[in-house]
């Protein structure tokens, strides 16, 4: 079993931001922001690119509740999904970074 569905089976703890029956935010482990939050699907996809378009809708409504309740939706966010090995994923479970919290710098590299 992949990490992160350790963490919707309460096998390893987080740190939860918010919850209903389909998708879980919490806060990363080693911020890469003041504000560095992840957004799961409960139910395991392993990629952006895997995922339908369904489960989108609801991540994307879930998202937008997240921001609300931690007030990056008056601030401002930078949403990020990395897919497959040049995109960066470590972990293989389709995961959202929402990083916020202060002026995010957006360099090349
Ligand atoms: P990726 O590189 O796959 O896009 O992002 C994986 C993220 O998961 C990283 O930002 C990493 O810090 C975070 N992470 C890895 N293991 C854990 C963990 O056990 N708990 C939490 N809360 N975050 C984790
Ligand atoms: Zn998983």
């Amino acid at each position: 079993m992949c990490i992160f569905c350790k963490i919707v089976n309460g096998e390893i703890p987080n740190n939860t931001v918010h919850e209903n029956e389909q998708f879980l935010a919490f806060h990363d482990l080693y911020p890469k922001a003041p504000v560095h939050i992840l957004v799961i699907p409960k139910q395991h996809v392993d990629c952006f690119q895997d995922v339908q378009p369904e489960v989108m809708a609801g991540m994307t409504m879930f998202i937008q509740e997240v921001a609300k309740k931690t007030g990056l939706d008056k601030t401002g966010y930078r949403l990020v999904a990395n897919n497959g090995e040049d995109g960066g994923q470590e972990v293989m479970h389709l995961h959202f970074h929402i990083l916020g919290g202060g002026k995010l710098r957006w360099d090349h590299s």
